[in-house]
């Protein structure tokens, strides 16, 4: 890899190459999973490239593409699955200061790549009190950008559903790894050519996405003595039509009380907590609701708390997604987690099946979403890790028992999914990167074409040992 030379083409673009700053740009949250971690502890870019301009930025890929070096794109590196990880070395794009946000107007708002998800809301709010539909829980350090490259859903999907679904992404501008880079535009169908394809076959340039009305939040936090009557009351909560309400949670006990330090006092170790952000004006409806579930017992609302009180405490979707995990893995280490589908409509009794099954050494922890027009949940339950082998045989019960897994153990796309090839993220990759450079080793359908999904052999990339 010749990168004396793409330096000198580089030159008056901000680089950086000290080794242990570029191993730690070189990072995301793959330490969440033992198995990635073992597999991609070792990983790093050779150098690290913050372009400040989109000229600058098709400069960048235009000389990795005369000098043959790998581009892996990233936005603030909070991915789970080394998403952003440079498998073969070369260049770590860092997108971080293409941040601007450039149009906002009634209903949608364009950025630049690198734009933090807190930074868009604030310039909404302000500009026409409008808000982003759906974040990941990431909020505040996370970039619009690798959300769409990266993410899948979260705050909002309560209401929105996932952000490959039609509607959640208006238009995106992506840059070619060609000779010379082309900025092509998408919309509608296209767009599923590059959403969530960890930057594998283009570069987000640009993002237009919808907004919703930005009401004031209101956190609230209900227990209950069993899971199922937990699952039942969120089910339920989901489903009311005329309340507004952006996230929706059910985290098993005793994970609140034991991992949602600053939420403690609050909490009680025996009850199964519903995490609720409802809007303000529908407090006193969804009050309403709960009054009709006898056990329900109100631990937490943040609507009739002081400032004073309300100090120092995260905001609720901070206790959700993958920030249940996070705090949980914050005070015992050997924590990781699962993602799983409970397909609708036998969800809440399949909940309660594994949740049986497993016990305290998989605790529950469901995100309510809107999925194809209907109201379900997802898992992302916690796991008591022991050994990789357990957690292999943990994620094949749930299959047995009719609850899929998109595996967060996995670094290639395919193995985190559907277990099968894109076709049209394939094509694009042909099309958009025909020297395989952008991410290497993350799309198992254009490094083995032949690879096996049925065989449940884990895909191992080529070039990970040579980045060692
Ligand atoms: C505590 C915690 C909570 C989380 N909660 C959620 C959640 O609720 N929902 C959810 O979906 N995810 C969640 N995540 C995962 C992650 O935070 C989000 O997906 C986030 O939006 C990723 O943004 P990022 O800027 O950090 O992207 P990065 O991690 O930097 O990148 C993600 C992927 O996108 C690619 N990429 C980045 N920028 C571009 C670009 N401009 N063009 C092309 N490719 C690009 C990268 O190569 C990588 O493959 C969570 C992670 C953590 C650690």
């Amino acid at each position: 890899m010749d990168l004396s030379q793409l330096k000198s083409d580089l030159g008056g673009i901000r680089m950086e190459d000290n080794e242990k700053i570029v191993l730690q740009k070189s990072r995301d949250f793959y330490w969440y999973s033992p198995v990635l971690k073992r597999q991609l502890d070792h990983v790093t870019a050779d150098l690290v490239v913050t372009p400040t301009s989109k000229d600058e930025l098709l400069r960048v890929m235009a000389a990795c593409w005369r000098h043959d070096i790998p581009v892996t794109p990233r936005g603030t590196g909070t991915g789970n699955y080394g998403q952003a990880m440079p498998l073969s070395g070369g260049v770590l794009l860092d997108l971080s200061a293409l941040d601007k946000v450039l149009d906002i107007r009634p209903g949608q708002v364009t950025t630049e790549p690198g734009a933090i998800l807190a930074k868009i809301d604030r310039q909404t709010r302000e500009h026409s009190a409008q808000e982003l539909r759906l974040h990941p829980s990431t909020y505040n350090t996370a970039s619009l950008g690798g959300f769409i490259a990266g993410g899948s859903g979260g705050v909002g999907s309560i209401k929105w559903g996932g952000l490959r679904d039609f509607g959640n992404v208006i238009a995106l501008e992506v840059a070619t790894m060609e000779e010379e880079p082309r900025l092509l535009k998408l919309s509608g169908a296209d767009l599923h050519k590059v959403c969530h394809a960890y930057g594998t076959n283009g570069i987000i340039t640009e993002v237009t996405v919808p907004l919703a009305p930005a009401y004031r939040w209101v956190d609230v936090i209900i227990g209950f003595p069993t899971l199922r009557q937990a699952a039942e009351y969120a089910n339920d909560l989901g489903e009311q039509d005329g309340l507004a309400i952006k996230e929706l949670a059910v985290v098993a006990a005793p994970v609140p009380h034991d991992y949602f330090l600053r939420h403690k006092k609050y909490l009680a170790r025996d009850r199964h907590a519903v995490i609720v952000m409802v809007a303000d004006f529908a407090l006193d409806a969804m009050l309403a609701l709960t009054d009709r579930y006898k056990t329900a017992d109100v631990l937490f609302n943040a609507g009739g708390m002081d400032a004073a009180e309300l100090k120092g405490l995260p905001p609720a979707f901070e206790l959700a997604w993958n920030h249940t995990t996070l705090r949980a893995l914050r005070v015992d280490p050997a924590i990781t987690y699962l993602q799983v589908l409970y397909p609708y409509p036998n969800q809440i009794e399949l909940v309660e099946k594994i949740h049986d099954r497993f016990g305290d050494e998989v605790p529950a922890h469901l995100e309510f979403v809107r999925f194809d027009g209907k109201v379900t949940c997802f898992g992302l339950p916690l796991v008591r890790f022991t050994s990789e082998e357990r957690l292999e045989e943990i994620m094949a019960i749930h299959e047995d028992m009719g609850a899929p897994i998109f595996n967060p153990h996995r670094y290639t796309l395919e193995e985190g999914g559907m277990k099968q090839t894109d076709e049209v993220q394939l094509a694009f990759k042909r099309e958009a990167d025909p020297k395989g450079l952008l991410n290497p080793g993350k799309m198992i359908a254009w490094e083995n074409p032949d690879f096996d999904f049925t065989s449940e052999k884990t895909y191992l990339f080529p070039g990970l040992q040579k980045a060692g």
